[in-house]
């Protein structure tokens, strides 16, 4: 058997490959990334606005959705927000904290490409991308890789090809059939931070298209209290994005639209102004149309002194929790992750190696770790990125 010429392949050049074949490459390991898009790390340049919201300094696992909760620990306790942080201020790259702990480029993400670009060149990492991996084999000569009319072979593979989110931009559900493959099991996938759409009555809230409103809402055990904003096919803006991560078909969505009003808060506003309308009540607490949909909605016509204690207190606890009906989700073509993927139990939470085939590892979104909106998912794809890199 010939020496294979390199000690491993990375197949995608997203977040998780860029950050996996940089750090084994520095290790001294040589190192070939594959890609079949016509460009590096297209996700990474788009995100965030443009800006790529690249990690969040409240990064904990608890913030990740996984059929294995605690997986995620090992990888994030070893590759931090500092870490990466540390990373960008050296590469000279300005940023800012949004809000949440969100860390954003002040320029362009196409910084975040340059530096991980400039990092995999230091490890001496040969990329090559634009034709597609047209066979992926594992025989006595390790892992054998077909990308376009050119065979390579090492002893270790990465799967680093991300999730199915977004196909325009290249995204496949190539991950998942080649766990499938080695053996490996898949959480079912599921669109993520994805604008979910509404049907039925709930359409009538389709004439609120473009208002947003700072609101608490609640999928499940999940809450997330943050801007909603009513499309003209259902619900999106940061509140729902999160919530669509946890929502499981047929299970509503509710809505709190005033969180921080206290109880009992429409009898003392009767008593002190009974005069008033409900919706000329709620006219300075939330966006105009909003509040005279709601209030047309809650039917209680008149001046807030002709309605009982008891129909206030009924219309409070409405608004506290609205509970809308999703039909479905904007699926994976608006999807910013995806739910689901390679299940964790058969990787290495230290390695992200698969137990049940040597050599074989999988990062990245690719693999069953979900993070919340706000640079969690980057985070990941650098921690575990990191974790393959180091153990290869
Ligand atoms: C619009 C948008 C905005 C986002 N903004 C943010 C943000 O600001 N902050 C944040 O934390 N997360 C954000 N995300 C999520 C984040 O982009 C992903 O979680 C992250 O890129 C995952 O990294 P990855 O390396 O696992 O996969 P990716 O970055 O998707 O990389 C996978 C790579 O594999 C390649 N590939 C796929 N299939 C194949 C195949 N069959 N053969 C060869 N190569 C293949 C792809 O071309 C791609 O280069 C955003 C996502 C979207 C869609």
């Amino acid at each position: 058997m010939t020496a294979a010429p390199y000690d491993a392949i990375v197949l995608g050049a997203g977040a998780a490959g860029l950050m996996c074949a940089a750090v084994a490459g520095q290790r001294g390991r040589r190192v070939l990334l594959l890609d079949h898009a016509d460009a590096i790390g297209k996700k990474i340049l788009i995100s965030g606005g443009g800006r790529c919201n690249f990690t969040n300094i409240h990064t904990a696992a608890d913030r990740y959705i996984s059929a294995n909760p605690h997986f995620a620990k090992s990888a994030l306790a070893r590759y931090t927000p500092a870490d990466f942080l540390a990373l960008v201020e050296a590469h000279g790259i300005a940023w800012h904290e949004k809000t949440l702990g969100q860390l954003f480029c002040d320029g362009s993400a196409k910084q975040v490409v340059a530096m991980l670009m400039e990092e995999a060149a230091k490890g001496g990492v040969t990329i090559l991308h634009g034709q597609p991996v047209r066979e992926v084999a594992h025989g006595v000569d390790g892992f054998g890789v077909t990308f376009g009319e050119r065979r390579f072979t090492a002893p270790a593979l990465v799967v680093a090809t991300g999730g199915p989110s977004i196909p325009k931009m290249g995204a496949t559900g190539f991950a998942y059939d080649l766990a499938r493959r080695f053996g490996l099991k898949v959480v079912e996938p599921r669109p993520a931070l994805v604008p979910l759409t509404l049907g039925g009555d709930d359409l009538l809230f389709r004439e609120l298209s473009g208002v947003a409103a700072p609101v608490e809402a609640r999928a499940g055990k999940a809450a997330f209290r943050e801007a909603a904003l009513f499309t003209h096919r259902g619900l999106s803006g940061p509140a729902i994005l999160q919530v669509s991560s946890y929502w499981q078909r047929g299970d509503p969505v509710t809505i709190d639209f005033l969180p921080d009003a206290a109880p009992g808060w429409l009898v003392e506003a009767k008593r002190a102004r009974p005069r008033a309308t409900l919706a000329s009540t709620l006219a300075p607490l939330l966006p105009a149309r909003l509040a005279q949909t709601l209030a047309d909605r809650l039917a209680l016509p008149g001046e807030l002194g002709a309605q009982t204690d008891r129909k206030l207190v009924e219309a409070e606890t409405r608004l506290k929790r609205w509970a809308f009906q999703p039909n479905g989700t904007e699926g994976f073509a608006k999807a910013e992750v995806t739910v689901g993927g390679i299940a964790t139990a058969g990787l290495s939470s230290q390695t992200m190696m698969a137990k049940s085939v040597p050599g074989l590892y999988a990062v990245g979104e690719a693999v069953d770790v979900t993070g919340w909106l706000g640079g969690y998912n980057f985070q990941w794809a650098w921690a575990s990125g990191y974790a393959a890199g180091q153990a290869l």
